[in-house]
C-alpha cells in the first residue's frame, strides 16, 4: 500500500485519520506524520499508536522548505495527505499573516518538495504518486436565500482570512496540476467534529463548557447554518479519494446534515442529560440557562451545505454516521477523556479563550 506522508497528524482530523488507517491497513501500510506542534496539535491524540513499527512522528514545520525536502529525500513517499494548517476562522481575524504564511505558503512547500522527488526527467511524473489536499467548504463563501448547494463547480468566494488562505492553497494545488500534470485531489469537506477537537471549535466548546456549568457562548441570533460530518466519515472519504479519485479533481464531501448552531447547542445540551446518570453533580449544571448570545463573528456566512454527489457517484463514499450516533460517541468520548480536556485547556488556549470572550 505503501508510504503515507500526513502533514498536522497531531491536530484533530488527522489524527482521526491515522487512526482509521491503522484500524483498515494494520501492517501494511507505513505513515509518516509531519507536525510542527502549534497549539493545535497534540501528540496526546496518537499514543496509543506511537510504538507502531510502521509509524515515524517527525516535528517539521511545512514553512521549512530543507526539513522537508530531507523527508522526501530518506523517504519513499507514495501518498501525501495535508492537513497542516491554520484551522480557526476566528484566530484568522485577529491575526491573518499566520494563516498565510502556514496555509498558503507552506502548501507551496509541500507541493514543490513532492514535485521534485516525484518528477521525471521528462517532466512526467512517477507512477502512483499522490498529493491529497484537505480543504474545506468555506471556500464557497456562504449560501443565501433560494440558494441550494456548493457544488466543485460553484465559484470560490472566501470570506474570512481563513477561507481565502484555504482558497489560495487550493487554487495553488489546481495550478500545479493545471501547469505540470502534478498528480493531485483537492477535497472540500464541510464541518467536523468528533474525538480529539480542539475545544475552541463549537462542539467540544459547548460540551466542554456545559459540564462546568459555563457559559454556552453563541454568535449572532444562532440561526447560521453549517453541514455536520462526523470525523471518521471524512477520513473514510479522504482514504477513498486517494485510491479512487481522478487526478485533477476536486471532491467536496458532506453529510446533508445542516442544522442551525442553536440547534446543535440544544441537541448537546439534551444528549448530555440522557447520558450523565442521575447521581454525577454534573447534570445539575447543564442547563439551557447557561446560553448566551453574544456579538457575531466580523463577516460571519450565513449558510453552508454541500452538495457530495460527484464523490458518492464517482467512488461510492456516503457517510455512515447518523449525527444522533455521532454526537453521542463523540460526547462518550469526552466523558472518557476528561485528563485530556483538562491538558489542552490549561495553559494557551485558557488564555485565548479568556482573550476571545472577555468584553461579550
Ligand atoms: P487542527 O487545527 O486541529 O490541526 C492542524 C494541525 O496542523 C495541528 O496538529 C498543527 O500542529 C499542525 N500545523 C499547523 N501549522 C503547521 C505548520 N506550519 N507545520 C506543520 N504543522 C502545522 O485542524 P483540523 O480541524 O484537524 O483541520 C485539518 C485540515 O482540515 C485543515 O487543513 C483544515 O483546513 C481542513 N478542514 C477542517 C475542517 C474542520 O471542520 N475542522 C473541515 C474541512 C476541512
Amino acid at each position: 500500500m505503501g508510504t503515507y506522508l500526513v502533514t498536522g497528524g497531531a491536530g484533530f482530523i488527522g489524527s482521526n485519520y491515522i487512526h482509521y488507517m491503522f484500524r483498515k491497513y494494520g501492517d501494511t501500510i507505513r505513515i509518516i506524520n509531519v507536525d510542527a506542534l502549534t497549539y493545535a496539535g497534540n501528540l496526546e491524540n496518537l499514543k496509543d499508536i506511537e510504538d507502531r513499527d510502521n509509524y515515524t512522528f517527525i516535528k517539521a514545520d511545512i514553512r521549512d522548505r530543507e526539513a522537508i525536502e530531507k523527508i522526501f529525500a530518506e523517504n519513499d513517499i507514495d501518498r501525501v495527505v495535508h492537513f497542516a494548517a491554520e484551522s480557526h476562522v476566528d484566530r484568522s481575524i485577529v491575526n491573518p499573516e499566520i494563516f498565510v504564511e502556514t496555509n498558503v505558503l507552506g502548501t507551496l512547500v509541500m507541493l514543490n518538495a513532492a514535485k521534485k522527488a516525484w518528477e521525471l526527467p521528462d517532466g512526467t511524473f512517477k507512477a502512483d504518486k499522490k498529493f491529497l489536499h484537505v480543504s474545506t467548504d468555506e471556500v464557497y463563501g456562504s449560501l443565501e436565500e433560494g440558494d441550494t448547494y456548493f457544488y466543485e463547480t460553484t465559484p470560490i468566494d472566501p470570506h474570512s482570512p481563513y477561507s481565502a488562505s484555504k482558497a489560495s492553497s487550493d487554487m495553488l494545488v489546481k495550478a500545479y496540476w493545471d501547469t505540470y500534470r502534478f498528480p493531485m485531489n483537492i477535497t472540500n469537506c464541510s464541518n467536523n467534529y468528533g474525538p480529539y477537537q480542539f475545544p475552541e471549535k463549537l462542539i467540544p466548546l459547548i460540551i466542554n463548557n456545559a459540564l462546568q456549568g459555563k457559559k454556552l457562548p453563541v454568535y449572532g441570533d444562532g440561526k447560521n447554518v453549517r453541514d455536520w460530518l462526523y470525523v471518521d466519515d471524512h477520513a473514510k472519504a479522504i482514504d477513498m479519494v486517494q485510491e479512487n479519485g481522478r487526478l485533477g479533481e476536486r471532491y467536496n464531501i458532506g453529510g446533508h446534515n445542516e442544522k442551525q448552531n442553536i440547534e446543535i447547542i440544544n441537541i448537546i445540551l439534551e444528549t448530555l442529560q440522557e447520558m450523565l446518570p442521575d447521581e454525577d453533580p454534573r447534570k445539575k449544571l447543564v442547563s439551557k440557562d447557561l446560553i448566551t448570545y453574544v456579538t457575531d463573528r466580523k463577516g460571519h456566512d450565513r449558510r453552508y451545505a454541500i452538495a457530495p454527489d460527484k464523490i458518492k457517484e464517482e467512488i461510492g463514499w456516503y457517510p455512515e454516521t447518523m449525527f444522533k450516533d455521532g454526537i453521542r460517541l463523540t460526547i462518550q468520548w469526552f466523558f472518557e477523556h476528561e485528563d485530556w480536556m483538562k491538558n489542552v485547556t490549561s495553559g494557551d488556549y485558557q488564555k485565548y479563550y479568556e482573550d476571545m470572550y472577555k468584553n461579550k
